[in-house]
């Protein structure tokens, strides 16, 4: 496969889960990729694996990011895709009950790093004059109540007001704007949001991936290269006619909700 031949990439929170995997789909399908991560050992491994470069970037300093697309252009000659995908569940909890500290970084690492991406990122493709693709990871809970920390839903909601109010300005730029929902997919987000490591972790992440394999039409959890290739589309050229789309990949659950027919994930 060879559909991103010749495009350099950038892609956040690529060290691990849904990142990681598209990192390596990305490579598979011939681009350059330059996997940025703040967790350095696993984002070397990555970048290690699959021919890439590993940059160590906080996705909620503006510094970093800028830094990021600019090691993109100068180190590979251009940036063709940037892929904002670094999360965390972020503060958790009743509403009443949130911290201000807590939910400003929330906001800083799920929401106004993606826009910072945009930032930078469309300033580059602009200058460079050859168009590009932008895509970002939201989340079904952006779509559906009841599926992710309030904070953290309004944050991948935000994402997707974002990606279709950006993707309408940069159009005649020729860079697409576009987002992922993911639904539940086995990775370590949600032990890494408990502050669990080793065995714990894999015990919670055990017991998530055997909820989420019963828990929407298409009987299995999602893994990231399911949400990879939808990014590998995005990211290539036959998607070159697609701007300001939300493309959902959760093996049914949003049309579920709508429908009423959620699966029991105990059947
Ligand atoms: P993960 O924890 O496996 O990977 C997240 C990566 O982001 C990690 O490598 C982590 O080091 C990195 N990261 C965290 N904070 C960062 C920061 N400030 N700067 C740079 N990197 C940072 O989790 P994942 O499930 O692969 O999550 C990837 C994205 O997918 C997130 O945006 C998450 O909200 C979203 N998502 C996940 C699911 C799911 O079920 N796993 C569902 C919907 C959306």
């Amino acid at each position: 496969m060879s559909r991103l031949s010749g495009k350099v990439a950038v892609i956040t929170g690529a060290a691990s889960g849904i990142g990681a995997g598209a990192a390596r789909r990305f490579a598979a399908e011939g681009a350059t990729v330059v996997v940025a991560d703040v967790d350095e050992t696993a984002g070397k491994q990555v970048a290690a694996d699959i021919g890439g470069t590993f940059v160590r970037c906080d996705v909620s300093v503006e510094g970093d990011i800028e830094a990021l697309v600019a090691a993109a252009v100068e180190g590979h000659g251009a940036l063709d895709v940037f892929y904002g995908n670094a999360g965390i569940t972020g503060v958790q909890g009743p509403i009443t009950e949130f911290d201000v500290a807590a939910f400003d970084r929330t906001v800083a690492v799920n929401l106004r790093s993606i826009a910072l991406g945009m930032k930078h990122a469309c300033r580059a493709m602009q200058a460079q004059g050859t168009g590009g693709s932008i895509i970002s990871t939201t989340s079904v809970s952006a779509l559906q109540g009841g599926l992710g920390p309030h904070i953290y839903s309004a944050c991948k909601a935000g994402i997707v007001g974002l990606t279709r109010s950006v993707a309408l300005e940069q159009a005649p730029h020729g860079i697409r704007v576009n987002a992922i929902a993911p639904g539940g997919v086995v990775t370590n987000l949600l032990a890494r949001g408990e502050g669990l490591e080793g065995e714990a972790a894999a015990q919670l992440t055990a017991a998530i991936a055997e909820k989420l394999a019963h828990g929407q039409p298409i009987r299995r959890a999602g893994v990231p290269d399911d949400i990879a290739a939808a990014a590998a589309y995005l990211a290539s050229d036959d998607a070159s006619f697609v701007t300001a789309q939300v493309i959902v990949v959760d093996g049914g659950m949003i049309g579920a909700y709508s429908a009423g027919s959620l699966p029991d994930p105990n059947a």
